[in-house]
């Protein structure tokens, strides 16, 4: 079907819109404001998920239109599903706001700079060739002291806030950065258990490619025969969550077909976003005849790490990783929380390692703020979340911080050097492997 977009009067097209029976299953009651992230930082019904399901009923009864202001409030989503765990009536707000996002990028027109800097993130994220080729010049920007200079001189605050909150929450680069340094196959330690796929995702390849590697040794520590694809791509969360529905499309075709024909017990995954949108495979590609099928039987294979080892169980001896106790507060990444529902399997092995004292955090189903490229789109709201997820981490005194997902890293990480506090934040993999090696 093509659609031809009609900017004049914007509204929902006729493809998918944001389903009637999905919306009417809203009781309105309010239980989910609290809960909210962006109801919570900006105050307003509109920007609250009730708010949301009404506007997008408004617009398919045509009592309003897609006009900007309405867009606002879709955009100032984190998409944390927060409110699907709190909703009493059981509603499927992450189906709804997919839709409502699809329907935005589809027939609202974005102005010349938003566009721009879409453009830019969705051409360039989700391509790992395409963002090494930008990493020389960041590079040397950091190794020539560049980008401490701009960063105490202040410089940064002549840019637009968006390119200060790209800018800000890029980390140090290393040599992993720039290859795939993992072989195709990695045997099992002993006798082999499982045989499993390893995805590498787009952005954790190049700016955190000691998780991938700590993980892969983790599995195959635990009698996993690891086959890790050389060519493979992103797996679409981050055009999925940002309603790019062609291109995550694409891109699921494509992991699918990856990993298909391996002959694998499981496709096991590290980053908590992409695990749910891998998990939706099924959703996103369930009108194409070709792929749906594929697509289902694909995501019964798919696997999030910790709950994987959590199912199977740990066979690998683990030793103390210091000579005292280590205290570790775990960062819930709301992709595993929420869209998930894996929140103890993480928490279970991390107490397995013999030193390591887990402590609770207060608030730790609340949003940081990372959210895939909120934190670059939204970068207001980000930072109030950012801050205060900062804080609510400190308050145990943590020796280490751990979070399964490579945004809420690069967002904890940043508002750790802004409060000047230098607490390691690693993926429960990392510390798994240090307790292993
Ligand atoms: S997904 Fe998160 S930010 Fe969006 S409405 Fe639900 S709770 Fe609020
Ligand atoms: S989404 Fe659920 S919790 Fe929120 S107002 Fe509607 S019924 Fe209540």
């Amino acid at each position: 079907m093509t659609l031809t977009p009609n900017f004049n009067t914007p509204t929902f097209d006729q493809k998918s819109p944001p389903s009637p029976e999905l919306i009417d299953a809203c009781v309105h009651c309010g239980f989910c404001l609290a809960t909210c992230p962006s109801y919570r930082v900006i105050g307003k019904e509109t920007d609250s998920p009730r708010g949301r399901i009404y506007l997008m009923d408004s617009i398919n009864t045509g009592e309003i239109s897609l006009a900007p202001e309405v867009v606002d409030h879709f955009d100032s989503c984190l998409g944390c599903l927060a409110c699907v765990t709190a909703c009493p009536s059981g509603v499927q707000y992450d189906k709804l706001i997919s839709a409502a996002r699809a329907q935005v990028e589809r027939n609202h027109p974005r102005s010349v700079l938003d566009n721009l800097l879409r453009q830019f993130i969705f051409r360039v994220f989700p391509y790992p060739d395409r963002l090494r080729l930008l990493l020389s010049p960041l590079w040397l920007y950091q190794k020539l002291g560049l980008q401490a200079w701009v960063r105490s001189s202040g410089l940064l605050r002549l840019l637009p806030k968006r390119l200060q909150a790209m800018e800000s929450i890029m980390p140090p680069l290393n040599n992993g950065s720039f290859t795939d340094r993992l072989p195709e196959l990695v045997p099992a330690r002993g006798e082999k258990r499982y045989r499993v796929g390893v995805i590498m995702g787009c952005v954790q390849r190049v700016f955190q490619p000691q998780v991938n590697e700590a993980t892969v040794q983790v599995l195959a520590a635990n009698g996993c025969e690891v086959v890790i694809p050389r060519v493979q791509g992103c797996c679409g969360a981050l055009s999925c969550h940002q309603g790019q529905e062609l291109q995550a499309q694409d891109l699921a075709r494509e992991m699918i077909d990856r990993f298909g024909d391996l002959d694998l017990d499981y496709v096991i995954i590290n980053a908590a976003g992409c695990g749910h949108t891998l998990k939706e495979y099924g959703h996103l590609l369930q009108d194409d005849p070709k792929y749906k099928d594929k697509a289902q039987n694909f995501v019964k294979q798919v696997k999030d790490i910790h709950e994987f080892l959590a199912e199977v169980g740990m066979i690998a001896p683990l030793k103390p990783i210091g000579e005292t106790t280590v205290r570790v507060v775990y960062q819930d990444a709301c992709h595993l929380l929420h869209g998930q529902k894996i929140s103890l399997q993480p928490r279970s092995l991390l107490k397995q390692i013999p030193n390591l004292e887990l402590a609770e955090i207060v608030d730790s189903a609340l949003c940081c703020g990372s959210a895939g490229v909120y934190n670059i789109l939204q970068p207001e709201v980000a930072e109030e979340l950012g801050n205060q997820k900062v804080n609510n981490l400190l308050a145990p005194q943590p020796d280490i911080i751990a979070s399964p997902n490579v945004g809420c890293v690069l967002q904890i990480r940043k508002h750790l050097t802004l409060q000047q506090r230098q607490v390691p934040v690693c993926h429960p993999m990392e510390l798994l492997y240090r307790s292993i090696a």
